[in-house]
């Protein structure tokens, strides 16, 4: 098992190699895929740094190099780099296909730099198709274990004492190019407990960024709650309508990102308080869902004088006693047990 997952790194990095070879040094590369990230602002450095790199738009040109080189079908398909179409009747006309044709690639590291699986992006804004595809589940990638930019940004986490976490892989890495690397990214997935975990060794301390595109913003708040489970400080931060950390940083210089980030960082609970108070305006039904929804949040805080001193800001925010959220956390807290 350990030589199989070891047969799947190599095959990961031999992959990270060739797309990132193809990006620089082909005529195709370079006009589709190299000319892709430039527009985006990124620059050598930047694309070196984070080992991107261009997937031809052919059927199999990777699985073909890949096994000329001698790198078994078995771990490229396992890696799901190469989709291995079947023919029952007859296995010797079983097709192979790259899995990321015609895609611009983000390698995706483990904390200590091993390449575990690949983001591709397509070129087009083509609404019928997805436009980002990732590595499939495998031995080698456990998409809820991993955080993509983790082994670029864990010296800085600790030492900023402070994680931004961000939607998307271009988040992270212009938030890099602008000078800001404390910062990982849970790529389009909910957050999950071992990604925490992950940060939690380095820092107590998470600022969670979203784009500004309201959607998301709501449905992420629930999630947030794993993250005071562990103990952890929360602040959230979200930019102006239409902006993602990406833009925003390729627009802005390091003082003005620095500038919005700490002028508009809240604190966690006390944001999602403010913002249900509006979103249940005076509806009485609506109001004491809400009063449930925030002192669920606060009764995931490990620490008890942490929470009762939420649970005194919450109750100014929402306008509502504080024996009334006491009784609530008391009944959750029975509830849970
Ligand atoms: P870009 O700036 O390249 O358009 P983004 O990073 O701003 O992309 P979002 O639409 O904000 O992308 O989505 C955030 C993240 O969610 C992406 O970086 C990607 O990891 C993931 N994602 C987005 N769309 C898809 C998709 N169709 N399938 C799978 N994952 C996706
Ligand atoms: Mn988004
Ligand atoms: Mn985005
Ligand atoms: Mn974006």
């Amino acid at each position: 098992q350990a030589n199989e997952r070891e047969s799947m790194y190599l095959v990961s990095e031999y992959a990270q190699k060739y797309f990132t070879d193809i990006l620089w040094n082909t005529e195709l590369g370079k006009a589709i895929g190299l000319s892709y990230f430039k527009e985006r602002g990124f620059t050598d450095e930047t694309i070196n740094k984070f080992a991107l790199g261009y997937c031809l738009d052919n059927w199999d040109s990777f699985t073909n190099a890949a096994l000329e080189k001698g790198y078994q079908i078995k771990y490229l398909s396992d890696t799901g780099l190469t989709i291995v179409k079947e023919d029952a009747a007859n296995p010797a006309n079983s097709r192979k296909f790259d899995r990321f044709k015609a895609r611009v690639m983000f390698p995706i590291q483990s904390l200590s730099g091993r390449v575990l699986g690949f983001g591709g992006r397509i070129l087009t804004n083509d609404k019928k198709a997805a436009k980002y595809l990732n590595s499939p589940e495998s031995d080698i990638y456990h998409k809820s274990k991993v955080l993509y930019g983790i082994y670029h940004a864990k010296q800085a986490i600790a030492k900023e004492d402070n994680c931004y976490l961000v939607e998307g892989y271009t988040d992270v890495i212009q938030f890099h190019q602008r000078g800001i690397e404390n910062v990982v990214a849970s790529s389009g997935t909910a957050l999950t407990p071992e990604q925490i975990r992950l940060i939690n060794r380095l820092t107590k301390n998470i600022t969670v960024l979203f784009d500004g595109d309201a959607a998301g913003l709501r449905a992420s708040l629930r999630g947030i709650d794993l993250i005071l489970e562990q103990g952890m400080n929360v602040k959230v931060c979200s930019f102006p309508e239409g902006e993602d950390p990406d833009s925003f940083a390729k627009n802005n210089s390091l003082e003005e990102v620095l500038e919005y980030l700490n002028g508009n960082s809240k604190d966690f609970i006390q944001f999602k308080a403010s913002l249900l108070v509006k979103d249940a305006e005076s509806d009485p039904v609506k109001r004491a869902d809400t009063v449930r929804d925030i002192v669920h949040s606060i009764s995931k805080i490990p620490d008890r004088i942490q929470k009762e001193i939420y649970i005194q800001e919450c109750a100014q925010i929402m306008n509502i006693s504080e024996a009334v959220l006491f009784n609530t956390l008391a009944q959750i807290d029975k509830k849970d047990v």
